[in-house]
């Protein structure tokens, strides 16, 4: 992480953005597309399908100009996410300017990893700092069950490639679900011993398109804190700006085991972050309503002020929490849409 520079201090001259809770926000999940190449079955079982009269995506300047309004309020940390963000060919373009922006500390990635063992190198050089790959699963034969793509082994060549690329944080994320095979203990054990990656188990979350789904396949993330615990791992003291795991340690192990659980209580109280869908809409939350839309606030940099004064404006609209407990997904059909 880069120190913090003259400019940046004088963006922050400006109260940091609040909502009515107290809740301080410092990290930006930029979804830069709602297409994906994976139909992952809790997600996009069907594959990504185009809605009628849907608003194109953010341009790369669109999303560049969002992106130093969200700066100026003092969000530090981007996560470049969507749909699969690596479609776009201007990915690494976005990083770059992105990357350049006073205020922006960190920039991070979360992918499917098709195209990180080719690409691995050549993002880090451009800015990316800490990469997110998604593994549901070890055995290939599950992983092509979930994701629709026989790539097991390619996108474990991408979490090796982007471990050599020198990437300061490589993580893990796989959804806890029932599927048959998935959850291969000792696999995962043997994966984390011998990398430097975090492994971080995901509650499988309610979405609009997924419901019946979820509640026949979801697995309580209690049943791997306790395993956990049980098997001498112990938890690590959360860091400023971080994600929401809860993530563990053992002496054994060269990496870390984390558990991501919205279903938690307490979950939504430490949140730091705020969402931009890639059709130009601020999520106050994940499972919150249609969005504010910004698009009209973001065809020239002369439009910054207004920019910044709406997304403070709309912060008095964040609630406490989800209501994922009472079945209650918002407006959210799944995770693509708004960048998970
Ligand atoms: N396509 C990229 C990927 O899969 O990594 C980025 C977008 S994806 C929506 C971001 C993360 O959300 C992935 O790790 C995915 O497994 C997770 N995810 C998607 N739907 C989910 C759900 N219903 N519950 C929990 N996690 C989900
Ligand atoms: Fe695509 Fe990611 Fe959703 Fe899978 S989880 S379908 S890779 S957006």
């Amino acid at each position: 992480m880069r120190s913090i520079s003259l400019s940046d201090r004088a963006i922050r001259a400006e109260p940091r953005l609040e909502d009515g809770f107290g809740r301080r926000f410092s990290y930006l999940r930029l979804s830069l597309t709602d297409r994906c190449n994976f139909r992952c079955t809790y997600c996009l079982p069907n594959g990504f399908r185009k809605q009628p009269g849907l608003a194109p995506e953010l341009s790369r300047d669109e999303l560049v100009r969002a992106t130093r309004a969200f700066a100026e309020l003092g969000l530090w940390k981007v996560r470049l996410t969507g749909g699969e963000p690596t479609i776009r060919t201007d990915f690494a373009d976005i990083v770059r300017d992105v990357a350049r922006l006073p205020g922006i500390r960190r920039i991070a990635m979360t992918t499917n990893g098709y195209r990180l063992r080719e690409q691995a190198g050549r993002w880090r050089e451009v800015g990316v700092a800490a990469v997110n790959i998604s593994i549901d699963t070890l055995d290939a034969r599950a992983f092509a069950r979930i994701t629709g793509h026989d790539r097991l082994g390619e996108v474990v060549g991408g979490v090796d490639a982007a471990l050599d690329a020198g990437f300061d944080a490589v993580k893990v994320n796989s959804v806890l679900t029932k599927e048959p095979d998935q959850q291969s203990w000792n696999r995962i054990l043997a994966f984390v011993a011998e990398r430097d990656v975090c492994w971080r188990f995901i509650e499988l979350m309610r979405t609009n398109d997924n419901a019946a789904y979820q509640a026949a396949r979801r697995i309580p993330g209690e049943t791997i804190r306790d395993r956990l615990e049980a098997e001498g791992w112990r938890s690590l003291e959360r860091l400023e700006g971080s994600g929401p795991a809860v993530d563990y340690a053992h002496p054994d192990y060269r990496g870390r085991i984390g558990l991501i659980a919205p279903y938690a209580s307490g979950f939504c109280e430490t949140c730091n972050r705020l969402r931009l869908s890639s059709r130009g809409k601020l999520h106050l939350c994940l499972f919150g309503s249609e969005g504010l839309d910004l698009r009209d606030l973001l065809q020239s940099d002369g439009q910054q002020g207004e920019l910044v004064a709406r997304i403070r404006a709309a912060m008095p609209g964040k609630t406490r929490g989800h209501r994922l407990h009472d079945g209650d997904s918002g407006a959210t059909p799944h995770l693509a849409s708004i960048g998970g």
